[in-house]
């Protein structure tokens, strides 16, 4: 049997096909997300990398920002219980997950069974998220997939201290007048979104293993930022992007077998 899951973002549209609730038959991200043609376009390369047709699909579970706008979806789900769903799948001692994504950032606590324990989230505000990201590697005119690499070259991390995404941005065209080194900069752009995430994650209790996801958990320089931060093991799964999607096709799985 095969079920969908599809994890439509602000910022990119993900889609998950699993084979009989375990086997990831295809996968497929395309950086644009809700209201776009990204969720459409996902939808098809996932179909065509699996070499099946919709009509194939048992059960189809959409999650995300988006998640209403998508008209095959047989039910909606949150995020914050696919990504539970998703992470707990791929790594079962996962009991704090960090979820940064294009608009917002998630601290989610499970159980010993995977279930949501307590969650905290800003989505109030840019910075932290992967919108900050986004600003900042276009003003620097550094690719984000390149800005780890940066950041691993620093000597001496810039402070960002503005709260503010807007402001930040300022702070950081003055450090660059100023001569301040790209990489030092970088390395202060991720040390802020990581003091920020394990903020959120420190209202609760953080409790070992802590895994991250969502697309900013592909920038190795933030990951190694909240590894300091938290002072503790940080576990990123080979594709930190799917895991709502995968959670939410599990999720459809489950659905049909009870
Ligand atoms: P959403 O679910 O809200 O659409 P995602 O979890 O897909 O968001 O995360 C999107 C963010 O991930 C982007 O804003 C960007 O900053 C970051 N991102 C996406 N791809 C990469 C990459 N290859 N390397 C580093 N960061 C990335």
């Amino acid at each position: 049997m095969y079920t969908m899951g599809i994890d439509i973002g602000s910022a990119s549209s993900k889609v998950v096909i699993l084979k009989d609730g375990k086997d990831i038959v295809a996968a497929e991200t395309v950086q644009v997300g809700t209201g776009s043609s990204g969720p459409k376009r996902a939808l098809n390369s996932a179909l065509f990398k699996g070499g099946l047709t919709l009509g194939d699909m048992a059960r189809i579970v959409a999650t995300g920002y988006g998640r209403f706008a998508f008209e095959e979806a047989h039910k909606q789900v949150t995020e914050i219980r696919c990504q539970a769903i998703g992470n707990f799948f791929l790594i079962p001692t996962a009991r704090t997950i960090i979820d940064i994504g294009g608009q917002d950032a998630k601290a989610i606590r499970l159980d010993d069974k995977g279930y949501v324990k307590q969650f905290f989230m800003n989505d109030k505000c840019a910075a932290g998220t992967g919108r900050f990201l986004d600003v900042m590697s276009r003003v620097l005119e550094v690719g984000l997939t390149e800005m780890a690499e940066y950041d691993a070259k620093a000597t001496e991390p810039a402070t960002v201290s503005s709260t503010c995404t807007v402001f930040a941005e300022s702070e950081v065209i003055s450090q660059l007048s100023q001569g301040v080194a790209l990489e030092n900069i970088i390395a202060g752009i991720h040390q802020s979104i990581a003091s920020k995430a394990a903020g959120l994650a420190g209202r609760g209790v953080v409790e070992d293993d802590v895994v991250m996801c969502g697309g900013v958990a592909q920038n190795g320089g933030v990951v190694r930022a909240l590894i300091r931060e938290l002072n503790r093991k940080v576990i990123v799964t080979p594709n930190p992007q799917i895991t709502a999607a995968l959670g939410a096709a599990i999720h459809a799985y489950q659905d049909m077998e009870n």
